[in-house]
């Protein structure tokens, strides 16, 4: 029988271990803490369909200046930072020129396209039906041109990938939502994406829908990887754990655990934040503000306010600045009401220069296996990708090309 380790209990690692176990294998699967506690508890619960494209950095003359100057509250960053990560950010800046971003998008939406079925799967087999709305998510626009520009080029891009979208003017966006107290120009409504009331909630759904059938799932700290004659064995400090197949799902500390068998794979850590409010009339849809780059979702704890990207290595303490001016953003437009917590969530979004998740074996070292790096929307990938990396595990075709999301692009 076929038999795998998998590191990280987030979206990605459980997800993946569920495929595994799909396709009968056994799996166990470890993480230091509980399932669906770090990036997988935080998010903003939205399954993008809608997303078929990875998030490019913005190239403009104005782009680094506005975040160096920390006018931007969608992406903020201290010299220190962007200089750490400058070698992850000038590839970054490399792939998202228009050509190549175009070539990789195409490899993106080519996952993105899966995700929604491989969830209601999961869903169903995890009963975790009352956590989902089919509701979609809005984009809110302030100003006029803006928004009738972006409504154009939305609706090419729904023609072309064939999504569905209303365009709402103010009118109609104020009666869809009594929260808002400000409609602006309107709202586009992504009607395909789907949103979770507990992100954390769904992951240890899907991690107890994988120990009902006879997975398991061990709490500890793995501080080393190395290869045996037969497999894999992952260190932790109470015993060594091991099997012939071994697959990094760790998220953003995915990179550490990699370099423990020197390789060396660049990350941009974008890190996020969020707190919920009172809210006293709900929002119905979750909704970006694309001016300030934070999305209000409404959530089981409340309304969630997460925000943009905080360039910002694992370690560094939490600068609050960019949750700050999000909830004053909001506070423009909505009536959050107060805040419900005192010490806000932070997590780190794990995002590859080149945007796309790294899925398949390693080239170098056989029956090492990783899935990550699926930066915003990790989330609505876990289990799109899980099942690709089990179809690959078990020597099957993925229901998409593997080449572009494989670890030799990374040279490992
Ligand atoms: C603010 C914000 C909003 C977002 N909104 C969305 C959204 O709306 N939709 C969407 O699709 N995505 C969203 N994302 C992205 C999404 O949350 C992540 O891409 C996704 O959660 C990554 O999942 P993961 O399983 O790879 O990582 P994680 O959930 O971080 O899981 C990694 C696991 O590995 C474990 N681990 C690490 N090292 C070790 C070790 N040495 N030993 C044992 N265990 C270890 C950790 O404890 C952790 O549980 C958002 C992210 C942020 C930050």
């Amino acid at each position: 029988m076929n038999e795998a380790l998998v590191i990280g209990a987030g979206i990605v690692g459980v997800s993946t271990a569920l495929a595994l176990q799909e396709r009968g294998w056994t799996v166990t699967v470890i993480d230091r803490k509980e399932p669906g506690c770090e990036t997988s508890f935080g998010n903003a619960g939205i399954l993008q369909r809608e997303a078929v494209a990875p998030y490019a950095m913005p190239l403009g003359p104005g782009f680094l200046l506005g975040v160096l100057l920390g006018r931007r509250n969608d992406v903020r960053a201290r010299w220190r930072e962007l200089a750490w990560q400058a070698g992850a950010l000038v590839r970054y800046g490399f792939h998202s020129t228009p050509a190549r971003h175009a070539l990789l998008s195409a490899a993106y939406e080519s996952l993105i396209r899966t995700s929604l079925a491989a969830h209601r799967d999961f869903i169903d087999a995890s009963g975790a039906g009352s956590l989902v709305r089919r509701t979609g998510y809005r984009e809110y626009f302030r100003n006029p041109r803006v928004f009738e520009a972006a409504a154009r080029r939305s609706k090419e891009m729904a023609a072309r990938h064939g999504l569905n979208l209303a365009v709402m003017d103010a009118a109609a966006l104020q009666a869809a939502e009594p929260a808002i107290t400000e409609p602006g120009a309107g709202a586009i409504h992504w009607l395909d994406p789907w949103s979770v009331s507990n992100p954390g909630r769904l992951t240890t759904a899907y991690a107890a829908a994988l120990v009902a059938r006879g997975g398991h799932i061990v709490g500890a700290e793995v501080t080393a990887i190395r290869a045996t004659a037969t497999g894999w064995t992952a260190k932790t400090a109470g015993r060594d754990w091991s099997a012939p197949h071994l697959v990094l799902a760790a998220g953003p500390w995915t990179p550490r655990l990699l370099a423990g068998l020197q390789i060396r794979v660049p990350m941009v850590y974008k890190r996020g934040y969020h707190r919920h409010y009172t809210a006293p009339v709900p929002l119905n849809v979750p909704m970006l503000d694309t001016d300030h780059g934070y999305v209000a979702t409404p959530v089981e704890q409340g309304l969630r306010i997460t925000t943009g990207a905080h360039l910002a290595r694992l370690h560094l303490p939490p600068d609050y600045a960019q949750l700050a001016s999000a909830e004053t953003a909001a506070r423009g437009i909505l009536d959050i009401g107060r805040a419900d917590e005192i010490q806000p969530w932070t997590g780190t979004r794990p995002c590859l220069p080149d945007m796309i998740p790294l899925i398949g074996e390693s080239t170098r070292l056989p029956r090492l296996w990783v899935n990550f790096g699926h930066g915003h929307q990790g989330l609505t990938l876990g289990p799109a990708s899980g099942r690709h990396l089990a179809a690959l595990m078990s020597s099957e075709p993925p229901a998409t090309a593997p080449e572009p999301f494989l670890p030799a692009r990374y040279g490992f």
